[in-house]
């Protein structure tokens, strides 16, 4: 695959985590790198500055979603308004792995809302066998809602289809794609142009080096045209379409 002619957008990856230096990839990529605690979020930042194309999204993760709520929504808040072109995230709801209960997880979640709602900043969601909870959560809020997508979705074209109506989108992973049933690849068959995107969630192993990234992505993007039957361009012109909204930019 030539990519040398494309943009391919990213979004939901963890830069910070990673090991080595950014790949060049400069005019032709552009990712949403979150954090996912309060421990990295100068990590978080630090990484996504070093890397061209990089929006820094800053949030407290459902698996680390305890301690004091108040006084880490007012740090968020501080670093929202020093970096207006951050996003939030990555939130959400996990009802598999998290230590946290999921009524603890749904206050972190709607109160790191409020604050995307707020400030009008894009958001990177988690959801893990948590779906109904989180569209309660969704539905509840009133108004629109700013730009949201589920990274890694592995819900049902149900759920797609109402993530959808509610202003959202759905990102897909070589992770949800793999999953055994297919589901996840019969829903991005299935997506809504411009309600699409795709994430690699790296690193896919802890301090895997950056250098293995690229080819990552293009390997996700390359999966996404097959599950889709149409050329790999298509699927970067549909996903920079999508990810306009989450690059901390009003152009791709
Ligand atoms: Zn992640």
């Amino acid at each position: 695959m030539d990519t040398t002619r494309v943009l391919l957008s990213d979004s939901h990856l963890h830069l910070h985590l990673g090991s080595g230096i950014f790949p060049s990839m400069a005019r032709r990529w552009k990712g949403c790198s979150c954090a996912v605690s309060t421990q990295d979020w100068d990590a978080a930042l630090t990484a996504a500055k070093a890397a061209p194309g990089a929006t820094v999204f800053f949030g407290i993760h459902p698996w680390y979603a305890s301690g004091d709520l108040d006084r880490t929504l007012s740090r968020l808040e501080d670093l929202l308004s020093a970096e207006p072109s951050a996003g939030i995230g990555e939130i959400g709801l996990d009802a598999f792995r998290a230590d946290t209960d999921l009524d603890t997880q749904r206050i972190w979640f709607r109160e790191q809302m409020r604050l995307a709602r707020t400030y009008n900043r894009p958001v990177s969601i988690h959801c893990v066998r948590a779906f109904g909870p989180l569209m309660d959560e969704l539905t509840a809020m009133p108004g629109s809602l700013p730009p949201f997508c589920i990274h890694s979705f592995n819900g049902s074209r149900e759920i797609m289809d109402r993530i959808i109506r509610r202003g959202g989108s759905v990102s897909f992973s070589a992770f949800s794609l793999k999953g055994a049933s297919g589901k996840s690849a019969d829903c991005l068959h299935h997506a809504q142009d411009g309600h699409f995107l795709l994430d690699t969630d790296f690193p896919s192993r802890e301090g895997q080096n950056l250098k293995e990234y690229p080819g990552m992505l293009t390997a996700l993007y390359e999966e996404a045209a097959r599950i889709r039957d149409v050329h790999v361009e298509r699927i970067a012109a549909l996903t920079a379409e999508a990810f306009a909204p989450f690059s901390g930019e009003t152009t791709v």
